[in-house]
């Protein structure tokens, strides 16, 4: 019988090996390390952010001008996410949870940006307005920056734990 060629079910994730799970390990805890204590920025890692952020704004701003400030949000969330689903269908296991990983560090990026709306220590790239004070301005929730920005890194919290969590519950149904 010939079978048409169809994305990989369930069981045909890609092997966890021992190696592959402590990396993960060891990256989440530079990640959780980098983005929770001093500068809260991880090098190279959100400097691509910020690149696919600042690319974000003019893209969005295409559809709408409303948009625009929603833009570098969605455009740094819109690569890790592309990646989780492809890494997905191809049952990839290392990969796809290095790119959940990945989302759950923009996550940490975004929350620092959010926290910051009212006070505006940070240093701004771009045409110096402050996304999340315009945002939650819109919203009427300016006073609650902090609370949402703790909702969020606790949502990056879940997928950095929850990815490293799959990953060993794969590699020991291997063994
Ligand atoms: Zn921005």
């Amino acid at each position: 019988m010939e079978s048409s060629r169809q994305s990989p079910t369930d069981d045909e994730w890609t092997p966890v090996t021992v190696w592959g799970l402590s990396g993960y390990v060891a990256a989440a805890l530079l990640i959780l390390w980098q983005t929770h204590s001093g500068e809260r920025w991880v090098f190279l890692l959100d400097n691509a952010n910020l690149a696919f952020h600042e690319a974000g704004h003019p893209l969005f701003g295409q559809l709408s001008d409303r948009l625009t400030v929603y833009g570098g949000t969605l455009g740094q969330l819109m690569f890790p996410l592309a990646a989780v689903f492809s890494f997905h269908r191809q049952r990839a296991a290392l990969s796809f949870a290095f790119c959940v990983l990945w989302l759950g560090e923009n996550l940490f990026n975004i929350s620092v940006y959010m926290a910051d709306a009212r006070v505006q220590l940070l240093p701004l790239v771009g045409n110096g307005e402050h996304d999340w004070t315009e945002i939650f301005s819109r919203w009427g929730v300016l006073d609650w920056d902090t609370g949402i920005a703790g909702l969020v890194r606790m949502a990056g919290w879940m997928l950095v734990v929850g990815a490293g969590g799959w990953l060993w519950s794969r590699h020991t149904a291997e063994h």
